[in-house]
C-alpha cells in the first residue's frame, strides 16, 4: 500500500507539481498517529509493504519516526519510501535506524540545468549525493524516470550508464496522462528499450526479484544493476495490480485513473474503526479490473500525482 503523508512538497517538479501547490489546510490532512492507525488496520486485512509517499514524504514533520511506527506494526514486512532525494542524505542515519528497508528516488535527468528545468530547484548535487550515500550504505536504491517523449535520448543513456558499475536499478516509467501528461506524448518502454540496446548492446532479462512491482527489468552485459520499465500505458499490467492508495487527506484510492475513492478519515474521526475497516474491505474489493489510460476521455481523476501519491 502507498500511504501519502503530505501533497507539500520542496520543488515544482513539472510531471506533478505543472500549477504549483495548493495549500490544504492541516485539519484536513491525517495525523501521522491517525495514518499509522489505518496502516494497522491494513496490515489486520493483509497487507504486507507500506511505500511512504507524497507530495515530498521528507518535508513532513516527524517523518522519521512515523517510519518506525510503521515498522512495529504486527504483520507489516517492510516500509520503503519514495523521495525525490533533496532531504535523504540528511535524515539517512534516523531512517534506517528507524527500519527503512529501501528507497525510491525520483530523477529525471543528470544534466544539472535540465534537472533545474524540471524541479525548479538546484538540488542535483544534493540528490546525487543521497544515491551515492545509500548504495555505500547497502541500500537497495531504484531511480525513477519518467519518459516524456522527445526529451531524453541524452538522459536515458546517462540514467542507464549509472547501473553499469553500481547495483542500482534504474526505472523508466511511461508517462501517464495526469497532470502535465494529460497534454504530452510520452515515449513507450520498448521504444526506449530499443534505443539503449543500441547504445550499450542487446539486454538479457533480469529474473532476479526486485520488489512486487510492475517493472520489467533487463541487463545489458556486464553491468551490475539492471534497467526496468513500468509500461503503464503501452503493457498494461492491471490484472496482477495489489495497489492501493491512501492520500494524505486520509482516501483510500484503487486506481490512479479513477476519482473514486473511499474516506476513511471521516470514520476515524468519529472513532469507528469498525467502519474504517469496512470502507477498507470495500476498496480492496471494488478495485477497478483495468485503468483506462488509453482513453482519457474515460478518465474520472483529475489530481497530479502529487496529490494522490504517486
Ligand atoms: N516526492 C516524491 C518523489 O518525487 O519521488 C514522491 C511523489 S511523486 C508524486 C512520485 C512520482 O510520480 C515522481 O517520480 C513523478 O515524476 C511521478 N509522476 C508524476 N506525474 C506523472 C505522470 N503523469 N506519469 C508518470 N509519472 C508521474
Ligand atoms: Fe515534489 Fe515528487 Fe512531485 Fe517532484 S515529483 S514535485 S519532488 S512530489
Amino acid at each position: 500500500m502507498r500511504v501519502s503523508v503530505t501533497d507539500r512538497c520542496n520543488l515544482r517538479c513539472r510531471y506533478c507539481m505543472p500549477e504549483g501547490i495548493r495549500q490544504v489546510p492541516m485539519s484536513e490532512i491525517l495525523t501521522l498517529e491517525e495514518t499509522v492507525q489505518i496502516c494497522r488496520i491494513a496490515a489486520e486485512n493483509g497487507i504486507r509493504k507500506i511505500k511512504v509517499t507524497g507530495g515530498e514524504p521528507l518535508v513532513r514533520k516527524g517523518c522519521v519516526p512515523f517510519i518506525g511506527m510503521l515498522k512495529q506494526i504486527p504483520g507489516i514486512e517492510q516500509v520503503t519510501l519514495t523521495t525525490n532525494g533533496v532531504l535523504l542524505q540528511e535524515y539517512a542515519e534516523p531512517l534506517l535506524e528507524n527500519g527503512l528497508y529501501a528507497v525510491n528516488i525520483s530523477l529525471d535527468t543528470l544534466d544539472r540545468g535540465k534537472y533545474r528545468e524540471i524541479t525548479g530547484t538546484d538540488a542535483l548535487p544534493a540528490v546525487e549525493g543521497a544515491i551515492r550515500d545509500m548504495l555505500r550504505r547497502g541500500v537497495p536504491v531504484k531511480l525513477n524516470a519518467v519518459l516524456e517523449k522527445g526529451t531524453g535520448k541524452a538522459d536515458w543513456k546517462a540514467l542507464a550508464e549509472m547501473t553499469r558499475e553500481t547495483p542500482l536499478l534504474v526505472r523508466f516509467i511511461e508517462m501517464m496522462p495526469l497532470g502535465y501528461g494529460k497534454d504530452r506524448a510520452g515515449a513507450s518502454g520498448e521504444e526506449v528499450k530499443d534505443w539503449l540496446e543500441t547504445q550499450f548492446g542487446p539486454m538479457e532479462p533480469d529474473k532476479a526479484r526486485h520488489g512486487n512491482g510492475p517493472a520489467v527489468y533487463w541487463k545489458p552485459q556486464g553491468f551490475q544493476g539492471s534497467i526496468g520499465f513500468i509500461s503503464a500505458l503501452h503493457g498494461k499490467f492491471c490484472r496482477s495490480c495489489n495497489r492501493l492508495r491512501l492520500t494524505a487527506q486520509g482516501e483510500l484510492k484503487s486506481c490512479l485513473c479513477y476519482e473514486a475513492g473511499v474516506s476513511l478519515k471521516e470514520p476515524l474521526r468519529r472513532d469507528d474503526e469498525a467502519e474504517v475497516e469496512r470502507r477498507f474491505r470495500e476498496a480492496l474489493w471494488n478495485k477497478p479490473e483495468a485503468h483506462c489510460f488509453e482513453r482519457p476521455e474515460e478518465m474520472t481523476e483529475k489530481r497530479e500525482m502529487g496529490k494522490i501519491g504517486g
